[in-house]
């Protein structure tokens, strides 16, 4: 039999989201259930490939297998397409398996024509519904299959409502939305070169088409990409007949969330326009009602509504987001979903739905997404100084955190500023799907327009970035880049906070402090802890940062650079002096002066770590990073070493390389000068030493880690040294100090030979930063010239070094594991590259059978939580 691609809203349920798309598996569950919701059918994510494989045409089998569901769903609606009777209007809705708010465009009221309009509007006695309906499906089918642009028509409306003298939509007559509809078509015409189209199959397959081509759009793309969703898995398309909100005042429409989205209170949450459509309430067109007024204005739908919602909670044991219209009195339910949600949101609603015993603890871990957690450990404003800086505004609270940057009105400069490193709050009048990825470069979004469902609040509270809506007391002047709040007026450049927790506004930039775990948070770290296997370290140079990530629940240090420590201004000049050293004397001098200073600084961070593994990492970087390049810098460093300035140029001319990356870095400074790997060691065992003293409770074990290995012979030379070194000095102190030497695998030449690696190293640290830059052959800091271009041109999905490359790189690691645990049954295996706080990538080493994964403090809680959801995954 060949493959079905469409199937009716009763023939479909929530489990075929793959094939259905969230939207239509979900329309088709709760046709299942007996809500009420206008009956259509769906077009499968299949359909949308095959599509893509032919071309980018829809076939003529499943045309065809599109008509006769039309002609079924005449049947059930007893309506019939292009009818001049009873005429079948519907909605073509895309989606996808993962739902992408506002990603696609929705066509509404679809089979109208002059000739059907006029019988509507005459059989329904409601011309002013009629053609506000002809005129919103021009509008939304130029705008969406032809790409005519919003703009336009937004224009030619606000001409209509001036020339009218009114302010609202909703106070243009029939004729005057007749009137328009005619101005709609010329535009039509004068854009496109046709007239616009009357035959509703030819509108039907232009909408469909529109909505597969909608899956490749570069906003799409970009969502995507964040979200890892894979492009292959294409979208579905959902024809639905209408239901209308427009129809007067008895009917409306709606969004709303079973608990709230931005706090996870257990209260019904939302918001209702009435006489309006679609996206009417989240275009911030009109100011929408919250939905506590709709029990007054509409009781019985109101109170159906509220059965609705507990029903579909207790179906989906999870907080719902819904949109729905009253049809003279009557609810329809369009769309339901579990509900985006703020990470703290999340976290009340996952610790509330175990307390009423609708999910069990593993659920609670498993529906939380790991990615969201870092912005509650983001600072928050200093309560201090916040308490004496004066509110100039107030707006919704759309999206929690706190945000302190410069001034900027559009996406694309606050996508500039942020890359040269300014952080910037970006000012709108309102958001549109274009402005994603300035959303994201920005600290904070604050609008003049639009309410919580309004797509700034949706997408800010999705991306977990604040965000304050709907400031109508801003004037704003976009053209000249400024807007005037509280009698002051704002240029671009200028600081401005905004706290997303509570919608207030502050002149100036108010200091953050940092945040920490606890209540809610709390609870879930302790299940997640409950269920992983793997460790979770991080990556930290300083105690600062090991007492931060100590906080956020780290066990230990997976990699401590030691090269950090040398750039402090205090420092600098005797690693000058060691560089630029003639002698092994003269550079053990230099050393020496350096030895305390990372005695010390090791010291510092084994008591942050409170007796927790802590591995340090060998002098990494090429030397020429070290040496002075301004000419005042140069004469001083010659008067400190006793050399004439060309003696000393002409070192730094030696220390020249073609591609440092590749260089003399790693244990290659080692092999080249023992005694720093020499003085490195001592100053590890030696603070190990002192701090056990003073702690005799811990056990210290210092793990000494040996760069760029990629050969076991380099590894064998390095290690000599240290071993040497280290039990003498351990010897000479009367102690039993046990410590390990192990070596980052970063080279796939180490990868490939772990076997014989492994039996010089206890332990292996995957540097996955380095091994994907190796593997792939480009590096880390040149790649974002090309990248979009594979992106483009989906060659690559995602960026290699933030999502490990899991057929190649992750083959490496997983034939590494391997190799190395059989020769060497003991080897303790772990990563420490940026990949240790992804959670895609934490599954992979999870599966893989790493002993821990290390990451930067802030991501620490990530890991955590993506390993218990790695493991519980596994158990099914
Ligand atoms: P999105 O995924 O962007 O939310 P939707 O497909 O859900 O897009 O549609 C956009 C808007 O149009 C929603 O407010 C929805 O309620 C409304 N809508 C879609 N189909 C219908 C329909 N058949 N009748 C009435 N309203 C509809
Ligand atoms: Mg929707
Ligand atoms: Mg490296």
């Amino acid at each position: 039999m060949s493959k079905k691609y469409v199937y009716l809203f009763s023939e479909g349920n929530a489990n075929m989201r793959e094939l259905l798309g969230g939207k239509g598996a979900n329309l088709a569950e709760m046709t299942n259930i007996g809500l009420p919701v206008p009956q259509g059918f769906t077009i499968t994510t299949e359909a949308c490939t095959q599509y893509y494989e032919d071309g980018q045409k829809i076939n003529n089998g499943i045309q065809a297998e599109i008509m006769e569901h039309i002609t079924k769903l005449e049947g059930i609606t007893g309506k019939k397409f292009g009818d001049l009777e009873n005429p079948l209007l519907v909605s073509v809705r895309s989606g996808a398996r993962a739902s992408m708010p506002g990603m696609m465009d929705t066509i509404l009221n679809l089979g109208l024509n002059e000739d059907v309009v006029d019988v509507l509007a005459k059989k329904s006695g409601n011309p002013r519904w009629a053609w506000d309906c002809y005129r919103r499906f021009i509008q939304m089918y130029s705008d969406v299959v032809m790409e005519v642009g919003k703009k336009y028509f937004e224009q030619l409306i606000d001409q209509m409502k001036e020339a009218r003298g009114v302010t609202q939509d909703v106070e243009l007559t029939a004729d005057d939305l007749k009137e328009l509809a005619g101005q709609f078509k010329a535009e039509y015409k004068s854009k496109i070169g046709q007239d616009f189209p009357t035959d509703p199959k030819e509108q039907l397959m232009g909408a469909i088409k529109a909505v597969f081509r909608s899956w490749d759009n570069p906003r799409a793309n970009v969502y995507r990409r964040d979200n890892d969703i894979p492009y292959s898995w294409g979208t579905a398309v959902n024809v639905q007949s209408m239901a209308f909100g427009n129809m007067g005042d008895d009917c409306g429409t709606g969004v709303a969330f079973t608990r709230n989205p931005a706090t996870g209170e257990k209260k019904l949450f939302g918001e209702f326009l009435t006489n309006a459509q679609g996206e009417d309430v989240v275009a911030g067109i009109r100011t929408p009602m919250p939905i506590s007024e709709m029990s007054e204005k509409f009781p019985e739908a109101f109170a159906q509504f509220e059965k609705v919602c507990k029903i579909l909670e207790d179906h989906y044991h999870d907080m719902q987001d819904m949109e729905f219209t009253v049809e003279n009195g009557k609810l329809y339910m369009l769309q339901t979903r579990n509900g985006k949600r703020t990470p703290a949101a999340a976290l009340k609603i996952a610790c509330d739905l175990v307390d009423e015993g609708m999910i069990d603890e593993k659920q609670a871990v498993a529906m939380i997404d790991p990615r969201t957690l870092d912005t509650l450990l983001h600072p928050q404003f200093d309560g201090e100084v916040l308490k004496k800086t004066p509110v100039i505004g107030s707006a919704l609270a759309a999206s929690p955190g706190a945000a302190c940057g410069k001034v900027v009105f559009s996406a694309e400069d606050a996508k500039a500023w942020a890359e040269r490193g300014e952080k910037v709050v970006l000012v709108r009048l309102e958001t549109s799907p274009e402005d994603i990825e300035g959303m994201k470069a920005a600290q904070g979004i604050l609008t003049v327009r639009g309410g919580m469902t309004s797509h700034a609040a949706v997408v800010a509270r999705g991306m977990g970035k604040c965000c304050v809506s709907g400031c109508g007391a801003i004037k704003m002047d976009e053209e000249n880049k400024q807007f005037e709040l509280a009698g002051k007026t704002f240029h671009e450049g200028d600081w401005l906070s905004i706290d997303g927790s509570t919608g207030k506004i502050y002149d100036g930039a108010i200091p953050t402090v940092d945040a920490s775990i606890g209540g809610e948070f709390g609870r879930v770290m302790g299940w997640a802890d409950q269920y992983r296997r793997l460790k979770v370290r991080t990556n930290a140079d300083t105690p600062h940062d090991a007492a931060q990530a100590r906080k956020f629940g780290a066990e230990g240090i997976g990699l401590c650079r030691t090269e950090h420590m040398f750039f402090d201004a205090d420092r600098i000049p005797a690693i000058r002096r060691m560089i630029c050293s003639d002698t092994v004397e003269q550079r053990e001098a230099a050393l020496a002066v350096l030895e305390p200073m990372q005695q010390s600084d090791f010291e510092g961070i084994y008591e942050a770590m409170e007796g927790l593994p802590v591995t340090i990492r060998f002098l990494d970087p090429p030397l020429h990073e070290f040496v002075p390049t301004e000419e005042a810098d140069i004469e001083l460093l010659a008067k400190d070493m006793g050399k004439s300035v060309a003696e000393i140029k002409a070192i730094i001319a030696g220390l020249h390389e073609f591609n440092p990356m590749m260089g003399h870095r790693g244990c290659r400074l080692a092999v080249t000068y023992p005694e720093i790997a020499a003085m490195q060691t001592r100053a590890v065992i030696k603070a190990a030493l002192n701090v056990q003293a003073k702690h005799p409770e811990w056990t210290m074990v210092p793990e000494i880690m040996i760069p760029l290995v990629g050969e076991v012979k380099e590894l064998a030379y390095v290690k000599k040294v240290v071993v040497e070194t280290a039990d003498a000095i351990i010897k000479e102190a009367g102690s039993n100090m046990k410590y390990l030497v192990g070596t980052m695998i970063e080279i796939p030449r180490a990868a490939l030979t772990a076997d014989e690696i492994a039996k010089q190293a206890d332990f292996f640290s995957f540097g996955t930063n380095d091994l994907t830059q190796m593997t792939f052959g480009f590096s880390r800091d040149d790649a974002g010239k090309f990248l979009d271009a594979y992106y483009d041109k989906k060659i690559y999905e995602n960026d290699p070094f933030a999502k490990l490359d899991q057929t190649g790189v992750g083959k490496l690691v997983d034939m590494a594991c391997k190799m190395g645990r059989a020769t060497n049954p003991e080897l303790h295996l772990g990563v420490c590259g940026e990949h240790g706080g992804d959670p895609s990538s934490v599954e992979f080493f999870h599966r893989t059978g790493l002993d821990y994964v290390s990451c930067s403090p802030f991501r620490v809680p990530i890991a955590r939580l993506a390993a218990a959801q790695a493991a519980i995954k596994d158990e099914k």
